[in-house]
């Protein structure tokens, strides 16, 4: 499934205080209204605490509102967690489940897995995270790795179950330390295989790219064939290049 906008997807992780993410959001909605991005969709996934607040400045503007994590159960004694159905009746509407800073802290597929499941049940679309260590592509076992994670994640989505798929190869992200970012040809490949994977069992799903995505860069990933959009973290932090990222996209 290909979309006709292109999306740019914001992950602003546990980088900005309220205010700064209250501020970031205003001067992006302010900076957008002025510009005529019809075939671009912007989402911003700020942290839970911001989400509310956030979803009120959202209100009547062309930006969607997602969240960064999520818990799989409806109610109950969940400290900490928060529950689909919250994050639904925030009006946000996609939920980034299983990024590998999570798997970093020891979320597994299965889990992962209940969490797509949880927030397609309450009407919302699930960004499912996939990607090899450095470790892993050097062994030569990025395919199989990304078949895996993929497989597992998606265990009874429901062929008509609306996801994202964000193939984010974890040594390419900007924090990652590794220095290197995958090239584009070779993201072109990883998603083929992806396909494969996906298109025998989906027929509702959109693939999108992550990994030290920049204004200058973005135009290599999003012109991949059948790839919708992109996940950016650093570069979504300031209201200027997110624009800018829209706009090259
Ligand atoms: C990410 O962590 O999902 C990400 C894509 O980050 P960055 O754009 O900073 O590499």
């Amino acid at each position: 499934m290909k979309n006709k906008k292109k999306i740019v997807i914001a992950n602003w992780k546990m980088n900005l205080s309220l205010k700064e993410s209250l501020a970031l959001t205003g001067q992006i909605k302010k900076k957008i209204s002025r510009l005529n991005l019809v075939d671009k969709q912007a989402i911003l996934c700020p942290d839970f605490l911001a989400i509310t607040e956030i979803s009120k400045i959202l209100k009547k503007s062309k930006i969607t509102l997602g969240a960064q994590d999520v818990f799989y159960e409806g109610k109950g004694a969940f400290t900490g967690q928060v529950s689909p159905k919250n994050l639904q009746t925030t009006g946000c509407q996609y939920v980034i489940v299983g990024h590998s800073e999570k798997r970093a802290l020891g979320e597994d597929y299965q889990t992962i897995n209940k969490k797509a499941k949880a927030v397609i049940a309450e009407k919302m679309i699930p960004i499912i995270c996939v990607g090899e260590t450095l470790a892993e592509r050097k062994k030569g076992q990025s395919d199989k790795v990304v078949a895996n994670q993929i497989k597992q994640a998606t265990v009874s989505l429901g062929k008509k179950g609306k996801f994202l798929l964000a193939y984010e190869p974890i040594w390419s992200i900007s924090t990652s330390g590794s220095g290197q970012v995958i090239d584009s040809q070779e993201a072109a490949r990883m998603f083929a295989v992806i396909k494969k994977v996906l298109s025998s069992r989906f027929i509702n799903y959109l693939l999108i790219y992550g990994g030290s995505v920049s204004p200058k860069t973005i135009a290599d990933f999003s012109k991949i064939e059948d790839v919708s959009g992109v996940l950016v973290g650093g570069a979504s932090l300031k209201a200027d290049s997110f624009i800018q990222l829209l706009k090259n996209a």
